[in-house]
């Protein structure tokens, strides 16, 4: 925050009954010349601010219009920034009587390069407070709430930033593209503040995380490795500890009975014959007992948070932003939202989290979507929630007519519902789930064919922390069970799994079967880019490929508990006649493929066609 400089002259006389007058915030903090959009609407906040006569001292900038809402501490300034404006800063003076309050209020230049990740990508998520603790100065900062205390599983662990920087090479190595780090804005709360979604300042890193600067680094440390860092928003509610929340602008920038709670159905979103007071339920009712409810029809805080996604955007230099909770916001504003960040910034990736169980929801909010009628969410991408739910069962599972691997088969079978599934981001796990592992019974070879899925599979890959070392974890137990920390990532740690030596056999392995699929898979079209073609599961086996006009993959995966199978080639003639012979990408060795080909049970074979 930029320092104020206030000259106040005192007179006996007039003090009297002057008001006071003070300024304390204006957000976005700064903001950018050569903007698509040459607008920007300030917040400004600070005792009786709204009695004050406002002016801009530039000729580059406009003070447009000046709006006065309910409660006098608040005004918005809609400021324009004309086009030929270069970047500097300029004065915005409050004025009332002998006070006048000068704010320097800074325009950087803007940073010109393409951003967006695609399904050429692999993510890997990871929980900032869980993954390592690069600066343990930073753990239990002044004037914040919740102390660490590593003994309690939903308590702040202390890992950060620095943590995160330090083992970017360790991420790298393990054939990830790009980055989403669980929020890492200030969660100013007593309780549960670790996980990062309950925001109590909107343009503020939570300085156990690090500083914006911090922050800043990471991302530039991601572009010089050629990695894509991707931010976690929640626009549906903020924290009740939020600094707005004691004094909010008006009545309606939020739904404040905490007793109103969401029926969490985003079904009603979609569905033609919802009762308005379910919609109701779900888009004003509160997500959490802590985290009240924004109300986004209010279009001074509509255009606050789409604001702060571009202030992050320019800040942070970001690649791609995954917004929480997607169906719970009024869905038009989240179009608006996801509309203007294109209009700005045409390749970003704008991934929603789509938490529903039929691939006809999580489809009605695709961009694009063939089925959402007069909708449009404008988004690149959403969370593919139905397939987790298939991969998470399916080799757990006999195989029957809609069982084992038809569960796999069928989601995909719908994928007619979307523009393009490719865009969709696949995963075995995230933060809210069980472990993988443990979904699979720690079962090695199933956790193999989930893996092998993931990484072949039509969408966007991502992987969650831990993964790579058969870290386990159930869901029920609490959330802190599946976002315990990594280890080697504090000091004091006895294993330190970022290296190959403190890894067990099985964690190697299966550290190196990743490696080997996500290195591979960045040289292969096929497998990133091309269509998918797949055979109706037969005798245990599903058999899908990848392929563009000149390249193909052939997967094959066996969920039998017991048996090898011997599978026929003819009957994937239709693809394998333009090809001569295979290669097991993971072992190199050359495959026949002119007549079968041997699978063993409960595994997973992919291979590489050659003409
Ligand atoms: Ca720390």
């Amino acid at each position: 925050m930029k320092k104020l400089i206030i000259i106040t002259l005192l007179f006996a006389t007039s003090t009297v009954f002057a008001q006071k007058i003070n300024l304390e915030r204006i957000e976005p903090p700064n903001w950018w010349v050569d903007m698509k959009n040459k607008t920007v609407q300030l917040l400004v906040y600070g005792e009786n601010i709204s009695l004050t006569d406002v002016s801009v001292v530039s000729d580059k900038v406009k003070l447009q219009k000046i709006h006065k809402v309910e409660n006098p501490n608040y005004l918005f300034l809609d400021v324009e920034v004309l086009p030929d404006a270069k970047a500097g800063s300029f004065d915005i003076v409050f004025s009332k009587g002998l006070t006048i309050i000068k704010h320097k209020y800074e325009l950087k230049e803007k940073t010109d390069r393409s951003r967006g990740f695609s399904s050429a990508d692999l993510i890997y998520l990871l929980m900032p407070d869980r993954f390592a603790n690069g600066n343990p100065s930073n753990d239990n900062p002044q004037g914040i709430l919740e102390k660490t205390n590593r003994n309690n599983p939903d308590g702040i662990h202390g890992g950060d930033i620095q943590g995160v920087i330090n083992h970017l090479d360790y991420i790298k190595n393990l054939g990830i593209t790009a980055l989403w780090l669980n929020p890492t804005l200030e969660n100013n709360n007593s309780a549960y503040s670790y996980h990062g979604y309950a925001i109590t300042n909107f343009y503020k890193t939570d300085l156990r995380s690090g500083t914006n600067e911090d922050y800043k680094r990471l991302s530039d440390e991601l572009h010089k490795r050629e990695m894509k860092l991707i931010m976690d928003m929640i626009f549906n509610h903020c924290s009740s500890n939020h600094w707005w929340m004691k004094d909010l602008p008006m009545k309606d920038w939020a739904n404040t009975n905490p007793d109103y709670r969401s029926n969490f159905r985003g079904s009603t979103i979609a569905d033609i014959h919802a009762s308005k007071d379910d919609q109701k339920r779900m888009t004003q009712g509160w997500f959490d007992s802590r985290m009240p409810d924004l109300n986004q029809h209010n279009p001074y805080l509509a255009t606050y948070l789409i604001q702060n996604s571009i202030w992050w955007i320019e800040y942070a230099d970001l690649d791609g932003i995954r917004m929480d909770t997607q169906p719970y916001p009024f869905k038009n504003f989240m179009s608006a939202w996801a509309k203007q960040i294109h209009d700005e910034y045409p390749d970003f990736t704008l991934l929603g989290e789509t938490w529903l169980q039929k691939p006809a929801f999580t489809a009605y909010f695709s961009g694009n979507s063939p089925i959402s009628g007069n909708y449009n969410s404008y988004l690149n991408s959403i969370t593919d929630f139905p397939l987790y739910y298939a991969t998470r069962d399916a080799f757990n599972q006999n195989d029957g007519w809609t069982d084992g691997l038809s569960s796999i088969y069928y989601i995909l079978a719908q994928d007619f519902l979307y523009e393009n599934a490719n865009n969709n981001v696949i995963f075995l796990d995230n933060h809210d789930l069980n472990r993988y592992f443990t979904s699979v019974g720690e079962d090695v070879n199933k956790l193999k064919m989930g893996l092998a899925f993931l990484l072949t599979s039509r969408g966007i890959p991502m992987l969650y922390y831990g993964t790579e070392i058969l870290t386990t974890g159930h869901e029920h137990k609490g959330h802190g069970h599946i976002r315990t920390d990594f280890p080697g990532g504090w000091k004091d740690d006895k294993i330190n799994a970022f290296t190959k030596e403190g890894h067990t056999k099985e964690q190697n392995e299966i550290f190196n079967y990743i490696k080997t699929i996500a290195d591979w898979r960045k040289t292969n079209k096929a497998v990133t880019e091309g269509k998918l073609l797949h055979f109706v599961p037969e005798n245990n086996v599903y058999v899908y490929f990848r392929h563009t006009d000149n390249e193909a993959v052939m997967v094959l995966l066996n969920n039998h508990n017991s048996q090898k199978r011997i599978v026929d080639c003819k009957r994937f003639n239709e693809i394998l006649k333009d090809y001569s012979k295979g290669k097991n990408i993971l072992t190199d060795e050359i495959i026949d493929i002119s007549k079968t080909i041997t699978i063993n049970k409960k595994s997973a074979l992919i291979i590489e066609l050659e003409k």
